[in-house]
């Protein structure tokens, strides 16, 4: 993995410019008067309250998103190609205030300021512009049918999009969910999650200074089922597009059924398998697993989760990721030198902390960490478990968390069926020299993202999402287009002679 030099020096003390709800291009607050506290999970104290979205403000961020949808309005009547101009120049502000937004998503998710300065920003910014491309590249197609009729396709834009995201990458979701809507033409009323509001709401004052007409993107602060909710539910929303929770995600595809019949996509849980053959290079694979479940404190849905190792290598392994992992540089995220952060909210914490006793429980191996870090905030150590089964429930669940979980696999048969028995599908893993070796389990193993001697390996340009309850649909690439048109079939007879 390449190394990159240090960050410019972080705004460690960011000020918090904007805590209201962004409807129509303007700040208001919540028609409730409520307000909900954001933390830093660095501390747990609180940064600042935000005003807390519900039902109410959604139906008015909807009603903005419904007009400026409209035939007529000024998003409707701009020209495709201005979209991607628009698109560009959001891009644009956001490397302009780079080092102010990726502190302010170190202060408010906890995550080192290098992994927000390199790789979140590097993210959002890369997606705007690799969807700013597509906007006058989105065409139907002509059909041949019977000669005295001309069909055409159109690919329109679905309308008003709802959209929610998580707390684990707050800005680089938003990127994720808002740059392919607007590519097509949509509006968008978007939910940023409870724990982490700040920079989507900053992003919201760069649409405006971008330049995007009053009511493309609505963006509404609050909790999960009361303003989210209220989006999956809504009757004028003709999409909705979540990443989250596998529980959340069969919630939204329930209230989206019950109400309108929405298009749904979802991004959710995982359990990935990363797999090491015995021929694999030792201590470059350990790193590569080691970085694939304790990247973003394993806050990432394709994270590595399950790290299966050939038996004849196993004992070795374990050494060395055991060590790895007891190198690594935990504290305050700002600092340079930190690899690793809290976890973002006492809930999650709570939450990763009861997995560790529940492995302790079942008989897995605690090699190191397995324990809070320091007394303050929600740091957890770096923990890895070997002789894990998938029986285990740390074998199973999704934890979320700085785990590692170690388990000892015979051959190709052996390890294929075990990463496939799961719920999820998201990502999949293996490290090995040998061709078909690889080739074999990629075409084998059920997920959305398969890596061959790499992990995490995401781009813009490629589709990410899961098979089986890891989600619903793609996004990124060209297949995410495919998800915010509508397909309109157009036929029109003419006068041909034949
Ligand atoms: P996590 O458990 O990791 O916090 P969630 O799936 O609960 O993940 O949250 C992801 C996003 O879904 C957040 O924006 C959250 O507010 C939202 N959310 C949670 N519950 C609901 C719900 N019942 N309906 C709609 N959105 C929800």
């Amino acid at each position: 993995m390449a190394q990159l030099p240090p960050p410019p020096p972080a705004i460690k003390d960011p000020e918090i410019k904007y805590t209201q709800i962004f409807i129509n291009n303007e700040w208001v607050n919540s028609a409730s008067g409520k307000t909900f506290p954001t933390i830093n999970p660095t501390n747990g104290k609180k940064i600042c309250d935000v005003q807390e979205g519900d039902k109410a403000d959604i139906d008015k961020a909807v009603d903005a998103a419904k007009k400026a949808f409209e035939f007529g309005s000024a998003w409707q009547k701009t020209d495709a190609s201005k979209r991607g101009v628009l698109l560009n120049k959001l891009a644009d502000l956001i490397e302009r205030d780079r080092i102010y937004i990726a502190s302010l998503e170190t202060l408010d998710n906890g995550k080192p300021f290098k992994d927000s300065f390199y790789i979140d920003m590097t993210a959002t910014i890369n997606t705007l512009r690799y969807y700013a491309g597509w906007t006058d590249k989105i065409q139907g197609k002509t059909i041949p049918i019977d000669g005295t009729f001309f069909c055409y396709t159109r690919h329109e834009p679905v309308g008003v999009c709802g959209q929610i995201i998580p707390w684990n990458f707050p800005i680089t979701m938003m990127a994720w969910k808002i740059a392919p809507a607007l590519a097509c033409g949509n509006t968008v009323v978007i939910k940023p999650a409870e724990q982490t509001p700040l920079t989507a709401l900053y992003m919201a004052q760069l649409i405006k200074e971008a330049g995007f007409p009053a009511g493309v993107v609505n963006v509404v602060p609050g909790y999960g089922p009361t303003a989210g909710g209220a989006i999956s539910s809504h009757p004028d929303i003709n999409k909705v597009a979540f990443t989250g929770s596998t529980e959340v995600g069969q919630l939204i595809m329930q209230a989206a059924a019950k109400s309108n019949l929405k298009r749904v996509t979802l991004e959710l849980g995982g359990k990935s398998p990363f797999v090491v053959w015995k021929d694999a290079n030792l201590d470059v694979v350990v790193e590569w697993a080691h970085q694939a479940i304790f990247f973003n404190m394993g806050q990432v849905c394709t994270a590595g989760s399950r790290t299966y190792v050939h038996e004849d290598i196993y004992d070795e392994f374990v050494k060395k990721a055991v060590a790895r992992a007891k190198a690594k540089t935990i504290g305050d995220p700002y600092d340079v030198k930190s690899e690793y952060g809290p976890q973002v909210s006492e809930e999650q914490f709570n939450k990763v902390l009861e997995m560790i006793e529940s492995g302790k429980k079942d008989g897995a191996k605690l090699e190191c960490g397995g324990a809070r870090q320091g007394t303050e905030g929600y740091f957890v150590q770096p923990t890895v478990f070997s002789d894990v089964t998938e029986k285990m429930r740390i074998g199973k669940e999704e934890i979320f968390g700085p785990v590692q979980q170690i388990i000892k696999f015979k051959d190709m048969e052996d390890v294929i069926q075990r990463a496939n028995d799961t719920k999820y599908g998201l990502a999949a893993a293996i490290f090995t020299q040998d061709l078909d070796t690889a080739m074999t389990f990629t075409s084998r193993v059920k997920a959305g993202s398969v890596w061959v001697n790499c992990y995490n390996a995401n781009s813009p340009a490629a589709p990410f999402g899961g098979f089986k309850m890891s989600g619903v649909g793609r996004e990124l690439g060209e297949y995410g287009l495919q998800q915010y048109t509508e397909v309109k079939n157009v036929v029109v007879k003419t006068q041909t002679k034949l």
